[in-house]
């Protein structure tokens, strides 16, 4: 099964994508991950990138696309759920060369929304998972439920950053809806509700790409 969570910043990608990953048993690939082990490692690929991640622009096709090819050749035969890429329209046609895809979920948020949700965000330093400070808290203040790691506030989290995200999300990555919308591959998930409890959408999702019987 191979899977596309597609969606603007804060809409969820990261944390429907790491539920999925558990329930079908592939590897969540995550080009945001990717990109934040690069600068954390301050390979020279990382302080390459660092300058767009952090303003709240995009990394260039290329080297994010060859980023991405690295992570599929350790591992993704049996499937995956891709997060995080395609974010232009070139990058989803660099994907159909790579592989085919099943489906893509676009999760449809508005930018209230996004802009509530992704200002009390807060992420594992150790295993990645991600939590809110309103609507996803962890069980003891600043510790990952999962593995005891500290938590913290993503760089690009910042206001005017998150601005700027969503207005890259509308120029170059709304387009690949329509890509992949003529393709016949997507699959819309509204969430209004800055409450909506994880699980429900992630049961939605799965009742989505369910092969008939
Ligand atoms: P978001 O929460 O905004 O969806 P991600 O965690 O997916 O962010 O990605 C963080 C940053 O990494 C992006 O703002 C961008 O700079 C870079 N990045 C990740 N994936 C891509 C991609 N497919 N194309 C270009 N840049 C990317």
């Amino acid at each position: 099964m191979r899977i596309v969570i597609f969606g603007p910043p804060g809409s969820g990608k990261g944390t429907y994508a790491s539920r999925l990953m558990e329930k079908l048993g592939v590897p969540h690939i995550s080009t945001g991950d990717l990109v934040r082990e690069e600068i954390r490692n301050q390979t020279p690929l990382g302080k390459m990138i660092e300058k767009y991640s952090s303003s709240g622009g995009l990394v260039p096709d290329e080297t994010i696309t060859e980023i991405l090819k690295e992570r599929m050749r350790s591992g993704a035969s049996k499937g995956f759920v891709l997060e995080g890429y395609p974010r232009t329209v070139n990058q989803a046609k660099e994907l159909a060369k790579m592989t085919k895809i099943d489906a893509v979920i676009n999760l449809i948020v508005p930018d209230s929304v996004i802009i509530r949700r992704l200002s009390a965000r807060l992420q594992c330093k150790s295993c990645g998972a991600i939590y809110n400070e309103i609507t996803l808290k962890p069980r003891v203040a600043g510790k990952c439920d999962k593995c005891g790691g500290e938590l913290f506030r993503r760089a690009d989290d910042q206001p005017e950053v998150i601005q700027e995200r969503l207005k890259v999300y509308r120029e170059a990555s709304a387009p690949v809806v329509d890509f992949y919308r003529s393709e016949g591959l997507l699959k819309d998930i509204g969430n209004e509700d800055p409450n909506a409890d994880p699980n429900e959408i992630v049961s939605q999702i799965l009742k989505m790409i369910k092969p008939r019987p």
